[in-house]
C-alpha cells in the first residue's frame, strides 16, 4: 500500500504542482490518476519514487515513510515505464530489458536469461531480444519499457503515460495486454492518463485530478460514472457528450461499460468499490 499524508511540491521556480494531496493506493490494485496536462500527475508519479521530493507532508510505503529508505535502491525496487519508452538507443532488447538485474549484480547470462522470460510475460517474440529500440515498432518498444520495468519483479508499477505516443489500435491492445499482465501479477500500479476511457478500463481505482493535483472525484469507474461529484467530473467524463457518454451495463459476465450507441467499451473489474 502506498499513502500520500498531505503531499505538497512547490518547484523552485514557484510553481504550486501539488498542493495538499492525500490519497491511498491499495496493494495489488491499479489506481488510475487522470487529469488534465499540468494538472500534478507526473510530480505525484515521481515522488513515489523520489525523483522529486515533497516540499512538505510524507509519502509511505507499506507504512514505512520513503524519506528513510536510500533513494537509489528505492528507485530500482520500483517499476518505472515512461511515455516514450524511455529505452536506452544503443543497448539490445534484452539489455535493456536486464538494466535493474545487471545493476542490482545479477551476472550477465543469468540476467539475459530473465530478460528472456520476461519478454514472453509481456508478449514479445524472444526474436526481438538481439535488436536495438529503433529496430522497433512503437508498440513494441512500449512492451520492452514494460518488461525493463517488470524485470526485477518489483511490487510496485508506475506508468506515466506509458500509451500516449502510439496509434489507437496499438493503444487499445496494449490496454487489454495491461489488463491480462495486472490479472495475472497483481502489482499495485499507479497509472497516469489524460484519458478518461483509458482510466476508467484499467482503473480499480479512478482519481480525477484539477489543477495542482486537486481531488475532484475518487472512486471505481462505475461509483464516478454513474455519479460524478460536480459539473467539473461530468464535464471531464464526458457526461454530457450524448453519444460518447458512459454508462454500466450488467451482464452474466460482469459489468461492461458501455457508451451512448451501445457499443461496449471496457471491462469493470469486480471489487473495485470501496478497495481503499
Ligand atoms: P502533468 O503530468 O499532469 O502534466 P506535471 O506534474 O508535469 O503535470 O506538472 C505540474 C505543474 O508543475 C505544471 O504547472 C508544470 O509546468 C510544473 N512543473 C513540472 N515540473 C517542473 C519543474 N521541474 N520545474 C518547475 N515547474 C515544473
Ligand atoms: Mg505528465
Amino acid at each position: 500500500m502506498i499513502e500520500f499524508r498531505s503531499v505538497t511540491k512547490t518547484y523552485p521556480d514557484g510553481t504550486d504542482a501539488v498542493a495538499d494531496f492525500s490519497l491511498v493506493v491499495p496493494a495489488h490494485t491499479t489506481t488510475v490518476l487522470v487529469g488534465s496536462s499540468g494538472s500534478g500527475k507526473t510530480t505525484l508519479l515521481r515522488m513515489i519514487n523520489r525523483m522529486v521530493e515533497p516540499t512538505s507532508g510524507t509519502i509511505e510505503i507499506d507504512g514505512e515513510p520513503i524519506g528513510d529508505r536510500d533513494p537509489v535502491r528505492l528507485r530500482r525496487s520500483i517499476g518505472y515505464v515512461l511515455q516514450n519508452g524511455g529505452l536506452l538507443p544503443h543497448h539490445r532488447v534484452v539489455d535493456n530489458v536486464a538494466t535493474v538485474l545487471r545493476l542490482e549484480g545479477t551476472p550477465k547470462n543469468e540476467a539475459r536469461q530473465q530478460a528472456l522470460e520476461v519478454l514472453d510475460v509481456v508478449g514479445l517474440d524472444r526474436g526481438l531480444a538481439d535488436r536495438y529500440p529503433s529496430q522497433l515498432s512503437g508498440g513494441q518498444q512500449q512492451r520492452v519499457g514494460v518488461a525493463r520495468a517488470l524485470a526485477a519483479d518489483p511490487n510496485i508499477l508506475l506508468m506515466d503515460e506509458p500509451f500516449g505516443a502510439v496509434d489507437p489500435i496499438v493503444r487499445s491492445e496494449l490496454q487489454t495486454e495491461t489488463l491480462r499482465l495486472q490479472q495475472q501479477l497483481h502489482k499495485t500500479i499507479v497509472f497516469v492518463t489524460h484519458d478518461i476511457d483509458e482510466a476508467f478500463l484499467l482503473g480499480d481505482q479512478v482519481v480525477i485530478l484539477s489543477t495542482g493535483a486537486q481531488v475532484a472525484q475518487i472512486g471505481s469507474p462505475s461509483e464516478i460514472i454513474e455519479n460524478p461529484a460536480d459539473d467539473f467530473v461530468a464535464s471531464f467524463i464526458g457526461a454530457e457528450r450524448g453519444a460518447r457518454a458512459l454508462h454500466t451495463k450488467e451482464t452474466g459476465h460482469g459489468t461492461v461499460l458501455v457508451d451512448g450507441t451501445g457499443r461496449t467499451q471496457g471491462r469493470l473489474v469486480e471489487g473495485g468499490q470501496g478497495a481503499a
